[in-house]
């Protein structure tokens, strides 16, 4: 190909762009992004840039050295794969490969669109308002304990708010992590000084008040919506692209959609995972790091990559370093390694005797060791495995 054009400007669009001009590519790359700002990382929007103790989070690219022509405040609108041009709000752009990498948005609370306080939390813009917000020192409700919820609320409590998080289900982190390990996590929040009420729903938002289905009234001066994310791939109706249940771009092994030179990567897609026998639609950074190296190379065809990660992410909420590799819905053993209501331990998944997941709280370590032996499919010995002083090793 001579002209790549990629649609997003987050992480997984940047790293796509720099990876085809690390692996050789001399020809054009344009990156097409509908924010206004120079392209950033989004971790930092929860932590260091909400507390004001980071400016920004700009990636540290050099986009005019490597040649990589940037058209921010651009909103791709539509594909014609039939004369292989971009629809954009600023006018067709042809191109030879399409690479889509336009992430996700975060779901919405129904009802509480254009109430006055409410936020989302996904954007610069959204951390920049929220800013004031946690400096004011409100009263906050924070609607979903997930982990944006999580990272949100520890935010606001180091900035000396009072924080209730409502959430529908039983226990935080429902719909990511077995309910027995979730249940520790339901401590970190009163330890933190933050109300955490599970099975509430959310009857409806007024200005200053959450109102729960069970009549509760909870006083808020703001609230942050953290109930998830949904791939941004609306604009793709009807582009012939098939996409899935979530809305997400259904790209195969190699990160290539239905089309032909249309390839998808990041947030926006997923991919039929080898390793753990599904289709995986991982929301996390190291996906958007990792799968832009496979396209560059599928789509430059001097080899053919295969796509199949260990997925990996980390969170960092009431004062905890939490990490996770693998998948542990393929699991047959969970080992515990530690006391889960210290300060460190770690939970190991083994299917047929391999790793196949790893949680670590507070043991990076554990995280390094474990990711490599779930890589390499290692046989463990669960008594090893079960004892917190001994290194994460092979039987
Ligand atoms: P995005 O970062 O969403 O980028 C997509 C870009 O495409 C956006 O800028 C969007 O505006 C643009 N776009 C969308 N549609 C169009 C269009 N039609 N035309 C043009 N442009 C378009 N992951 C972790 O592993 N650890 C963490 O601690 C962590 N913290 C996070 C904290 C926050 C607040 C958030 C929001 C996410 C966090 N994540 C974390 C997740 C991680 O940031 C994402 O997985 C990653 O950003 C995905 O990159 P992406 O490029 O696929 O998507």
């Amino acid at each position: 190909p001579r002209r790549v054009v990629v649609v997003g400007a987050g992480m997984a669009g940047v790293q796509t762009a720099v990876a085809l001009r690390e692996q050789g590519f001399t020809g054009t790359v344009t990156l097409i992004g509908a924010e206004p700002h120079q392209p950033y990382d989004r971790p930092p929007l929860s932590k260091a840039v909400l507390l004001g103790t980071a400016e920004g989070s700009a990636f540290d690219i050099d986009f005019e050295a490597l040649a990589l022509e940037l058209r921010l405040g651009c909103e791709a609108l539509a594909v014609r794969p039939d004369v292989h041009v971009l629809d954009t709000s600023s006018g067709p752009v042809p191109y030879d490969v399409l690479v889509l990498a336009t992430g996700a948005e975060p779901i919405r609370l129904p009802g509480a669109e254009g109430v006055p306080g409410v936020h989302l939390l996904r954007t610069l813009d959204d951390a920049e308002r929220l800013r004031p917000v946690l400096a004011e020192q409100h009263d906050i409700v924070v609607v979903g304990a997930g982990w944006i919820g999580a990272e949100f609320a520890t935010a606001a409590r180091e900035a000396g708010c009072a924080v209730t998080v409502v959430e529908a289900a039983d226990r935080p982190l429902a719909g990511a992590l077995p309910a027995e390990v979730a249940a520790p996590m339901t401590a970190w929040y009163a330890e933190s000084g933050v109300a955490l009420r599970t099975h509430a729903r959310v009857e409806r938002v007024e200005p200053g008040a959450v109102v729960l289905d069970d009549g509760t009234r909870l006083p808020a001066g703001a609230v942050v919506v953290g109930i998830g994310a949904r791939p941004a791939t609306a604009w793709l109706a009807g582009s012939g692209i098939d996409l899935g249940a979530h809305g997400e771009v259904l790209a195969d092994d190699h990160l290539r959609t239905s089309l032909p030179d249309v390839y998808a990567v990041g947030d926006c897609a997923s991919f039929p995972s080898g390793r753990y026998g599904e289709r995986l639609l991982v929301h996390h950074w190291d996906n958007a790091l990792q799968g832009p190296r496979t396209v560059a190379a599928n789509l430059l065809g001097a080899t053919s990559a295969v796509y199949d990660p260990v997925p990996y992410f980390w969170s960092e909420q009431f004062g905890r370093f939490v990490q996770y590799a693998g998948h542990h819905p393929a699991a047959d053993t969970t080992v515990w390694r530690g006391d889960p209501s210290g300060p460190a331990w770690s939970v190991c998944w083994l299917r047929d005797d391999r790793l196949v997941a790893l949680l670590a709280v507070g043991r990076p370590r554990d995280l390094a060791q474990g990711r490599r032996l779930i890589e390499a499919g290692t046989p463990m010995d669960p008594a090893v495995l079960a004892d917190p002083a001994r290194p994460l090793k092979a039987a």
